[in-house]
């Protein structure tokens, strides 16, 4: 268990090492040469040193003891730092999580104290060049090797590609085809037949080292089997997606607020047309506070999603951890995009940072999922909660909103309600019409599903904040007024969303005749999602006031 005092301090020790090793023209003149700093990620790694992921290892092992949200709050302060060097410490993470969920307790006890005491890096190899999205076409073999009828050993054959940490790993966990199924297997870096290619020439994080892996029949021990039994490398792979894509949820989240975090302080100095930038509405309402109101819905999902995880009660979550990873790696990228804008011309050179941050923060769309993979997730496993309650899982979320709105009548939880009253109805208007069959709306419908769950969340955030409930090591960048004006504003935008844009694909697809589309309309609850747009002016203008510190002066001179 760590506290929430040790977690402050490894923060700050994190930030004040990064400060001094990592400054912008080092970072700069690292991406140029398109370079991992391999002295650091080992001195980030080593336990007499800063020991990151001294972290998430279990203190029977030599670890902290670290939970989920301890990493989910590490993961972030690394992203702001660098993704790339973010990238090649997690990757630890990553690659010792088969051996976390499926290792027997001998080969957790080798690895995981290895990892504590001698600050191993590990890489975790499951793609493939034919075998990406879906891991079930990977053609890695691990072929048995038998002696006096019992197997001591594999043969471990195939090609591994773009694996983080790829040629400078101590241990790779890698996922082959045994006869009973995919597996996992340790190997040791230097092994026979074991070879990396040059690291790729990437677009982003060019800071970590990815690279592909020739595996050309390495033979390794049967004690290198995780879990000693074959054909659970899948099922392992599944159990810690929840975990996993909570990690690269906060990479999306401490990317698009680092980007963000230079464009705020930019604005307020560039003077156009005789003001600063920070005082025009047309910038801030388009270009900083939508950013701040996506990224703060996906941190509201994260944190809950973390808890719940740490609570250790409801399975691994993979779906909560889609909906975080598909929210926080989305708005990370539109707010470095936006940043890039924010900064004009300067955003678009090198030196301002910000276009490294957006080159970076784009692999968090791709890697531990694609987007496109996360919408499937979340829309295949909310349609059977559909399915399951005949329509009233949704409409059920909803009155839990109307409850908390009752409650906390300014935290957005009634037009949360809204959205997720709208998505029920487009769900069950899909069901009627058999709409699913199209894949573009069922993955639609999880992007939706996305939207409606983080407005509830951060409505949910906003009033836990102002009961003084909220997890003590969640982040408090704003107080109870501004969270709240930031999940109206979210709200507003999510409910919008899933009426109009479900709507759009129901008329679209066909669901729908034209003489019943203006009953499906209010059904959908348009008018009560347009009426509830009354404000949104105001509260975008009250957020910007408290990112640029001039809201307590707002509030004075209106007294
Ligand atoms: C820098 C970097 C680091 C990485 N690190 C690691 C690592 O450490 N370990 C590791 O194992 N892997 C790693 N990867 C691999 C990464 O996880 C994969 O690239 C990712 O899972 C996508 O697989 P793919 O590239 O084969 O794309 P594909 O699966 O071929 O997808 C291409 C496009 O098609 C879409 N698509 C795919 N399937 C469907 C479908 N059924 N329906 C609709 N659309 C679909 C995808 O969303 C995507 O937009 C890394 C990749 C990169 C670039």
């Amino acid at each position: 268990m760590i506290t929430s005092k040790t977690l402050k301090l490894s923060l700050k020790s994190l930030k004040d090492f990064a400060k001094k090793r990592l400054p912008d023209e080092v970072l700069r003149e690292l991406d140029d040469k398109d370079e991992c700093p391999v002295e650091i990620v080992h001195h980030m790694c080593s336990p007499d040193k800063l020991g990151i992921q001294l972290l998430f290892i279990p203190e029977e092992f030599g670890g902290m003891g670290g939970g989920t949200f301890d990493v989910y709050c590490v993961c972030e302060e690394m992203a702001r730092i660098d993704l790339g060097v973010a990238t090649a410490v997690l990757a630890t993470f990553l690659g010792s999580d088969p051996i976390f969920v499926g290792a027997t307790p001998e080969q957790k006890k080798l690895w995981l104290t290895r990892i504590a005491e001698e600050g191993l890096l590990f890489a975790y190899g499951a793609t493939e060049p034919e075998a990406g999205s879906d891991l079930g076409a990977l053609r890695t073999t691990a072929e048995p090797v038998i002696e006096n009828g019992r197997t001591v050993g594999y043969k471990i054959s195939g090609n591994k590609q773009w694996i983080s940490n790829g040629g400078i790993a101590d241990a790779y966990t890698i996922l082959a085809s045994a006869p009973a199924g995919p597996s996992w297997f340790v190997v040791e870096k230097g092994v026979k037949g074991f070879t990396h290619d040059e690291p790729e020439d990437k677009h982003g994080i060019r800071l970590s080292n990815t690279a592909a892996l020739a595996l050309d029949n390495v033979y390794v021990a049967a004690d290198r089997l995780l879990g000693g039994v074959e054909g659970q490398g899948l099922i392992q792979a599944q159990a810690v997606f929840g975990y996993t894509r909570l990690m690269v949820a906060a990479f999306g989240l401490g990317g698009g607020w680092s980007a963000l975090d230079r464009a705020i302080p930019y604005s307020t100095k560039r003077i156009q047309a005789g003001a600063p930038l920070s005082e025009k509405q047309g910038y801030t309402h388009k270009l900083i506070v939508p950013n701040v109101a996506r990224l703060e819905a996906a941190r509201s999902y994260i944190e809950e999603t973390a808890e719940r995880i740490d609570a250790k009660t409801e399975g691994s979550l993979n779906t909560e951890g889609a909906i975080a990873k598909y929210m926080a790696t989305e708005a990370g990228n539109a707010a470095a995009e936006a940043s890039i804008q924010a900064l004009g011309g300067y955003g678009y050179t090198h030196e301002y940072m910000v276009e490294k941050i957006k080159r970076d923060v784009r692999i968090t769309t791709i890697y531990e999922g694609t987007s496109e993979i996360m919408e499937m997730t979340i829309s295949r496993d909310r349609w059977q909660l559909h399915l399951k309650t005949r329509g009233q899982h949704y409409h059920d979320r909803a009155k839990e909103f109307e409850a908390l709105h009752a409650r906390h009548a300014n935290v957005g939880a009634d037009i949360a309600a809204l959205a997720l009253h709208a998505l029920a109805e487009i769900m069950e208007k899909a069901r009627v019409a058999r709409l699913t069959r199209y894949q573009h709306i069922l993955l639609r419908l999880g992007e939706l599903i996305a939207y409606a769950e983080c407005a509830g969340s951060l409505a949910r955030r906003a009033a836990l904040l102002a009961d003084g409930k909220l997890n003590e090591k969640a982040n408090r960048r704003f107080d109870t007024t501004a969270l709240a004006a930031i999940s109206r504003v979210f709200a507003r935008d999510a409910a919008l969303k899933v009426a109009e844009e479900g709507l759009r694909w129901v008329i679209g697809a066909g669901g729908i005749s034209d003489a019943d589309i203006a009953g499906f309309e209010t059904s959908l609850g348009l008018p009560a999602i347009h009426r509830a747009q009354s404000g949104l002016i105001s509260d975008l203008d009250y957020v910007a006031d408290v990112l640029y510190g001039r809201a307590a002066k707002r509030l004075e001179a209106a007294a």
